[in-house]
């Protein structure tokens, strides 16, 4: 089964698709993670890729595509839940293409509806562990220890385009760029809209509801 996680920065994609992973085997595949991973490195690309995400626009097509392409050609996951990605339309002609060739097709398209009003809040108040990558929020989900991740103790970290002026524009490329995507999946009868509002808990098992899928498949 193949599903993509659609909604805007702050809307609690990871989240949901860390727990459908977890719960359900999915193989989670997040763009932004593969595309940070790739600046930690400091190679030529990752500076590259940088001078993009730092202030919150979109990384090229042709570095997605070869993300994407190269994913593709390497798993033989069953059930793949992509996290940030397709952001455009262009992007999501390359999956429809790497599936065709792959004699595939996408499942659903979920979509995490949210009120934009409160995404501010979450994504300015969002720390990660750099360590295990725990994410927490420090009026929503915080540490028991002020600063400090629960499972390592590492200290939490902001990511660097989590600052309420990248987080606008990041909010504003989502309105222009990847709305079009929803209304692309609504017209090709793929899009299922969730209810993101709701507590953790509740929107993750409305998803595995509409999915239709029980253990790890
Ligand atoms: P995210 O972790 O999904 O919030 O993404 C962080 C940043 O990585 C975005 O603001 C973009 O700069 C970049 N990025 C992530 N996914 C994509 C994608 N599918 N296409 C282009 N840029 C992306």
């Amino acid at each position: 089964m193949i599903v993509v996680f659609l909604g805007p920065p702050g809307s609690g994609k990871g989240t949901q698709a860390d727990i459908l992973a977890e719960g359900h085997g999915f193989f989670h595949f997040d763009t932004g993670s593969h595309l940070r991973a790739e600046i930690a490195c400091g190679s030529e690309l990752g500076q590259r890729i940088a001078s993009f995400t730092d202030h919150g626009n979109l990384v090229p097509i042709e570095i997605i595509s070869e993300l994407i392409n190269g994913f593709l050609k390497g798993t033989n996951a069953k059930r793949i839940m992509f996290d940030g990605f397709p952001r455009n339309l262009e992007q999501a002609q390359v999956l429809g293409d790497g599936l065709k060739g792959l004699g595939d097709d996408l499942d659903f398209a979920l979509y995490l509806e949210i009120n934009e009003d409160s995404l501010v809040q979450r994504i300015v108040n969002r720390r990660f562990c750099p360590e295990c990558g725990e994410i927490y929020n420090l009026v929503f989900q915080a540490p028991k220890q002020a600063g400090v991740c629960d499972t390592d103790q590492a200290k939490l970290t902001q990511r660097i385009d989590d600052t309420e002026e990248v987080f606008t524009h990041r909010l504003k490329v989502y309105l222009e760029q990847t709305v079009p995507v929803l209304d692309y999946y609504r017209k090709t009868r793929k899009l299922i809209t969730i209810d993101g509002d709701a507590d953790i808990t509740g929107i993750a098992a409305n998803i595995a509801k509409v999915l239709g899928v029980q253990g790890h498949g």
